[in-house]
């Protein structure tokens, strides 16, 4: 679950790392009130969404300006002016794709003077299984474009979690970022305030970009993005507390209603799938075939027939998908209710793209007699191969 930077500074805040003071402001009206709240000479105005690269960002419509969502202000009535005409306008950057995101919070925060923009961040390192850390001199830039072009202006090493975060591992970010005097002493303790932050609430990225260093010689965190593990939200009420539905995929949002395991894609052959092993399986090998999926669906084990058709609408609903695959195979999970939650489905919404059903396992007999007396245009197949073969045939049929 990622959250908004307003956010992740308030939790940046009560572990005691450096943040300036701020206001969220989700209706035009309250902008002044907030902005004159916070002290000057600046005021820095920036657009909550859930993508990074705002400052770069456009808005679409003319009347917000062409200066992107952040603006670095010198009075009051400056910010609240440029928040007003950031709220309800869409920011496209390039994290948001062409359709861009809404603007429904603004953050309006005290701004600093900069002298050197750095990065830092958090993570998970997936090869060691450890949190790792990410710094660099090259900030406010993607880091992404930092690891292509100069690899050896970052630095990155792993925790031992036997003995957590030490002192020594702040040394060393300190200096590999050129830092002096009181800055040292300051980053010691920030890094310890972020491992802090990041192993207790169960984070699964921590990213200051950029972390700077003032005009006066100080550590500051200007920008900061979180992201949680979903699975350990459960033990995180103030964390859950934070999602913003309006930030995520309607299709996404509705399938976690259900319980199910759904992750849009950009191809267009939609999938349900039983178990996360073989959702990967029949992506792969759509691939193989030539097709795209427009989806990775992971209906589970012991799912319910309302649960299937919940899924099979959600797929439905997508109009990039100009086919369906249902890949089964039934060990706890019966073919014969992925059969019945199908008919379910279509009879509510109807069936406009080609179906190609693969069951094996449990009750696949009585599954694909549901099928077959459902009168539903469903085309069967054996195997995997098959299957994959099949719907990449039947949409190429539809396009012509
Ligand atoms: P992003 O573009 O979405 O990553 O948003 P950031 O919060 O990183 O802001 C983008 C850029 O705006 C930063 O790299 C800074 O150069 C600038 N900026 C943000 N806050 C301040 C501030 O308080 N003072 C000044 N002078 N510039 C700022
Ligand atoms: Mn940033």
């Amino acid at each position: 679950m990622n959250i908004h930077e307003y956010q992740a500074k308030a939790l940046l805040r009560e572990y005691g790392a450096p943040v300036s003071d701020g206001r969220v402001v989700m209706r035009a009206e309250e902008a002044k009130t907030a902005a004159s709240e916070l002290d000057g000479p600046i005021w820095v105005v920036k657009a909550q969404i859930h993508a990074g690269g705002r400052g770069k960002g456009h808005f679409k419509e003319s009347d917000a300006g062409d200066k992107g969502g952040v603006r670095v202000t010198r009075s009051v009535e400056e910010a609240a002016e440029e928040a007003r005409r950031m709220l309800g306008r869409t920011l496209v950057t390039h994290q948001t794709g062409p359709k861009g995101k809404t603007v429904n919070r603004v953050y309006i925060e005290e701004g600093v003077d900069i002298d050197r923009e750095l990065y830092l961040a958090l993570l998970v390192d997936r090869s060691t299984s450890r949190i790792a850390f990410v710094a660099s001199t090259e900030g406010g830039m993607d880091i992404e474009e930092v690891a292509a072009k100069s690899p050896e202006k970052i630095l990155s090493f792993a925790v031992d979690p036997a003995t957590g975060y030490q002192p020594f591992h702040g040394r060393r970010i300190a200096f590999s970022l050129g830092l002096e005097g009181k800055q040292v002493k300051q980053c010691v303790q920030l890094m310890g305030a972020l491992y802090r932050l990041f192993t207790e609430k169960d984070a699964e990225l921590l990213e200051i970009n950029p972390l700077v260093i003032t005009r006066e010689g100080n550590l500051h965190c200007l920008d900061a993005k979180m992201s949680f593990d979903d699975n350990a939200l459960g033990r995180h009420p103030d964390i859950a507390e934070l999602r913003d539905t309006s930030e995520e995929d309607p299709k996404e949002l509705e399938a976690s209603k259900y319980d199910l395991n759904y992750i849009a894609l950009d191809g267009e052959i939609g999938c349900m799938v039983n178990g996360a092993g073989l959702a990967m399986a029949t992506m792969d090998i759509i691939k193989l075939y030539g097709g795209e999926p427009a989806n990775f669906l992971d209906v589970g084990g012991g799912a319910t027939r309302e649960k299937v058709t919940e899924a099979f609408k959600i797929i439905t609903s997508d109009p990039n998908v100009k086919g369906i695959l249902v890949n089964i195979f039934g060990g706890i999970m019966r073919c014969d209710i992925i059969a019945e939650g199908v008919v379910e489905a279509v009879k509510e919404v109807g069936l406009n793209v080609p179906l190609v059903v693969r069951l094996e396992g449990t009750n696949v007999e009585e599954g694909k007699r549901i099928l077959n007396e459902s009168g539903l245009n469903v085309i069967a197949a054996d195997d995997l191969a098959d299957a994959a073969k099949k719907i990449v045939e039947a949409v190429k049929a539809v396009k012509g």
